[in-house]
């Protein structure tokens, strides 16, 4: 058994957990990061890779402003740019009372620095001529982008690594407790990599199964498990460059410029103990209808391949963010409810900086696990 100490523990090796390390370690605070399977490869490697604020909850846009700094200083950051691109984000209407609805967001997102502007079918046509006639109008935000899921995490990792923090993959935690004034996190379920961590602070950031390690502690969320599913074509020219998504979310496009056009809609079985979501064909065929109404031209695509992956979705679909209301020292960071890959690198500054300090500059406003307390709690 190998035994290690720390500052800062860190359950879960998605961008949130590897985002927090990365910041910690740049502070100089020694911290752990223990994964149950390899760093990035859960909700934060298989997403869509929307880089947005365009018609998300006001709560989330101060956290967002801090993950978009980082995402704009990233290949310093990191020494890659994970694809990251600023392309432009069209939140696309399809009814009148979409439009209203976009437009009451635009005004509010305005008071967060947040500039959108509201595109009538004509004004969307002329510049974009590629859409259905199903579309009606559009919100433009042209500060949004896209990047590629599959580099962003193994790039914080990496650097988390290099910067000086200790990350082990391929450790489950299986039992955490508070033994005096520090955690004792102790996980491997190979005899052979058996592991225990003191610290004096411990990061929830296990995603979906989070509130296992929240329970622990006498603290749940409601929080189901969601499981978006994914497609994506063969390359084609390329046409599209704003990263799409419409009022209702039940479709959301990129194509990247080596021509695969990449398009989310439906949901997969879950399996949250097995660690993955099973593709289920039919949402697949559902998907593409929603998405060829939108574009007719991706009728003329094929697709290559189809995914689907898990994530926490809270009863309000905000996040859970903030220190426990049981345990001093312990942070939760999880919950991102199918937004987290956008904000993650700004929440790991966040957490870095609650987890160092005890404060951060960041309102966190209502985001806290305590809104759960005494409600009726569904838990995946
Ligand atoms: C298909 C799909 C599409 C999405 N599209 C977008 C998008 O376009 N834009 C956007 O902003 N967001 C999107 N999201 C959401 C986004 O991917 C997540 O919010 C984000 O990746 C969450 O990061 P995380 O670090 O909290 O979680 P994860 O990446 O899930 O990481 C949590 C980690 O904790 C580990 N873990 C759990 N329990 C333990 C344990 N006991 N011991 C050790 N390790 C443990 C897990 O193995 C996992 O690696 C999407 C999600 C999905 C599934």
């Amino acid at each position: 058994m190998e035994r290690l100490e720390t500052e800062i523990a860190i359950i879960g090796g998605g961008i949130v957990g590897c985002s927090t390390a990365l910041h910690l370690a740049m502070r100089g605070v020694p911290c752990v990061l223990l994964e149950q399977g390899q760093t990035g490869a859960a909700a934060s490697g298989v997403n869509f890779g929307g880089v947005r604020r365009n018609g998300r909850a006001l709560e989330e846009l101060p956290i967002a402003a801090r993950a978009f700094e980082i995402w704009r200083r990233m290949s310093e950051l990191l020494g890659t740019d994970c694809e990251y691109a600023i392309t432009g984000h069209l939140k696309l209407a399809r009814s009148e009372a979409d439009m209203t609805l976009m437009a009451r967001h635009a005004e509010a997102q305005a008071a967060y620095g947040v500039r959108v502007e509201m595109l009538s079918r004509n004004a969307l046509v002329a510049r974009y001529p590629y859409f259905g006639a199903s579309v009606l109008g559009a919100a433009w935000c042209d500060g949004d982008g896209q990047a590629n899921p599959r580099l962003v995490g193994p790039a914080f990792a990496r650097a988390a690594a290099k910067a000086g923090a200790t990350l082990r993959e391929h450790v489950r935690v299986a039992s955490v407790i508070k033994d005096g004034e520090r955690f004792l996190v102790s996980g491997g379920d190979h005899p052979d990599h058996r592991l225990e961590v003191r610290a004096r602070v411990l990061v929830n950031a296990a995603g979906a199964w989070a509130n296992q390690v929240a329970a622990r502690f006498g603290e749940q969320a409601d929080m189901q498990a969601m499981t978006p599913q994914m497609v994506v074509t063969e390359p084609c020219p390329y046409f599209l460059v704003p990263a799409l998504g419409v009022v209702g979310g039940d479709t959301y496009i990129r194509q990247i410029p080596r021509g695969n056009i990449v398009f989310g809609g439906g949901y997969g079985d879950t399996a949250l103990e097995v660690g993955r979501a099973a593709v289920v064909p039919k949402e697949t065929l559902g998907a593409c209808a929603i998405a060829t109404k939108l574009i007719p031209r991706l009728a003329e695509a094929t697709v290559i391949r189809v995914w689907s992956g898990f994530e926490g979705i809270t009863a309000d679909h905000l996040p859970v963010f903030g220190p426990s209301l049981t345990t001093p020292g312990l942070i939760h960071a999880f919950g991102f409810s199918g937004h987290g890959f956008a904000l993650s690198p700004g929440v790991g500054a966040i957490v870095a900086e609650l987890a160092a300090t005890g404060h951060t500059p960041t309102p966190l406003g209502p985001l806290g696990i305590g809104r759960f307390a005494g409600k009726a709690i569904r838990s995946c």
